[in-house]
């Protein structure tokens, strides 16, 4: 019955790959089953029994980690013993095992008198374990070349992120580590612009609800170097515990970010006064009159100016002199108007102000003010001195106008009116225009 469970019991350690062998301490012989000489390639008998010649089939380099660990067994420093190492075939090539046994008994004194123990073939383990290793270290040399920080991160469900995979270049887009972010992704956020974090936050959020693609580009303030763009592109994926996962890529987009705000800058500027153009005049006065409508602005006054005779102007001191006479108006206003007044060049020798939160009889005392300064100042052109007058057309904006623009027709009106009466001098629109 005993003779049989340890039959069964070897057929069922043998069956599954492992080897079984048994050594006697004391005569220094060894005994293996049929098993272990097959993991080697040998057939039973076919091995000699010293101890000794067991230890010369372990690799060179493994032999006194073997040793060692055998060695900690008998002196009863480890309960088990347990050593992975190489192996030498009866053909010469080496295998991976790992061995465990254990000493079964023991003389009076404690030293070691027989051991038992197994041996398993575990080359494929560790090929497998040598493939993911280089696999592993081949994603991060190639992640680490690539200019940005290529991640993979985890949300629970509740908000909590953390980053799983981190290439180098986390230093360069948030200067930080791998484990400042392991465990939690708040050293980011401390470093997202605080005007970017809702909308930061917003775009996460969403990804992570509806499973589509992060894209999100925002500003980082990093301590001792300043404040830089970085645009996130992300792919999310639900996993199975209910967390999202991303995969990745934050770039460095700080260069093409400037270029386009000086580009979106250059669009809107008039590049002979230097004051905002037409467009950008009318986009600042439609976002002023939603803000009459809302009633955060309570009054708004608007202003036409238009150079008298400048035809005159042109004809006599010729086209660059006009322009010289376009540079003086608009330095006068800007000397004049407060920096968030609203200015801009509406075409010609044409300009236009936008005043919020000023009613019309201020807006006529500033009105004159600038007719009065450009009345009495010149401009000069090479050593020619110009004098000039300009004449203002002053109009309210309304919250019952249809838009922003509609005030400027009454301004027209309005200076249309100061023309016929004379030019150099203010006329005023009624209000129902
Ligand atoms: P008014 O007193 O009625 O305003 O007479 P005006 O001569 O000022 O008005 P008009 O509209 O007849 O003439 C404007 C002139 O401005 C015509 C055009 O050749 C000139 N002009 C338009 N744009 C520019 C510019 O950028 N530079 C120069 N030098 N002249 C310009
Ligand atoms: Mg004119
Ligand atoms: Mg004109």
């Amino acid at each position: 019955m005993v003779d049989d469970f340890h039959d069964i019991m070897v057929l069922a350690i043998e069956g599954s790959g492992t080897g079984i062998w048994d050594r006697d301490v004391v005569t220094g012989t060894i005994r293996y089953s049929s098993g272990w000489l097959e993991i080697l390639g040998y057939s039973p008998g076919e091995l000699p029994s010293r101890i000794d010649d067991s230890y010369d089939r372990v690799h060179p380099d493994d032999l006194a980690y073997v040793q060692a660990a055998m060695q900690d067994h008998f002196d009863a420093r480890t309960s088990v013993y347990a050593a992975e190492y190489r192996l030498r075939c009866k053909d010469g090539h080496y295998k991976w095992v790992l061995s465990r046994g254990m000493v079964i008994s023991r003389d009076a004194r404690g030293r070691a008198l027989r051991m038992v123990g197994t041996t398993t073939d575990i080359t494929s383990t560790r090929l497998m374990a040598e493939r993911l290793q280089q696999s592993t270290s081949l994603v991060a040399n190639l992640t680490n070349q690539i200019p940005g920080l290529i991640f993979e991160s985890r949300r629970t469900p509740d908000g909590m992120a953390r980053m799983t995979y981190v290439s180098s270049g986390i230093r360069e887009i948030f200067g930080l580590t791998a484990e400042d972010v392991a465990t939690s992704t708040a050293p980011i956020h401390a470093r997202i612009h605080p005007d970017d974090r809702a909308m930061y936050r917003a775009s996460l959020d969403a990804s992570q609800r509806d499973l589509v693609p992060w894209q999100c580009i925002f500003r980082v303030d990093l301590p001792a170097r300043g404040v830089f763009w970085r645009q996130i592109d992300a792919r999310p994926a639900r996993l199975p515990d209910g967390e999202t996962l991303w995969h990745g890529l934050v770039t460095d987009v700080t260069e093409r970010m400037e270029m386009e705000q000086q580009l979106h800058d250059l669009a809107r500027l008039d590049h002979l006064s230097g004051l905002p153009n037409r467009r950008a005049f009318l986009e600042r006065m439609e976002k002023t009159w939603s803000g009459l409508v809302q009633a955060r602005i309570d009054r708004v006054a608007v202003m036409m100016i238009d150079v008298d005779h400048f035809k005159s102007i042109n004809d006599r001191y010729g086209h660059a002199a006009g322009d010289e006479v376009i540079r003086h108006v608009a330095a006068i206003m800007s000397s004049v108007l407060r920096s968030n007044d609203i200015t801009g060049r509406m075409g010609g020798e044409e300009f236009a102000v936008c005043l919020p939160n000023i009613g019309s009889e201020e807006a006529g005392r500033i009105g004159d003010r600038l007719r009065c300064e450009l009345a009495e100042t010149q401009a000069w052109f090479e050593d020619v001195a110009i004098s000039l007058t300009v004449s203002v057309g002053i109009a309210r904006m309304l919250p019952t106008d249809r838009n922003g623009e509609q005030v400027l027709a009454r301004a027209d009106k309005a200076l249309y009116m100061a023309k016929q009466a004379g030019r150099n001098r203010l006329s005023y629109a009624p209000d129902e225009g």
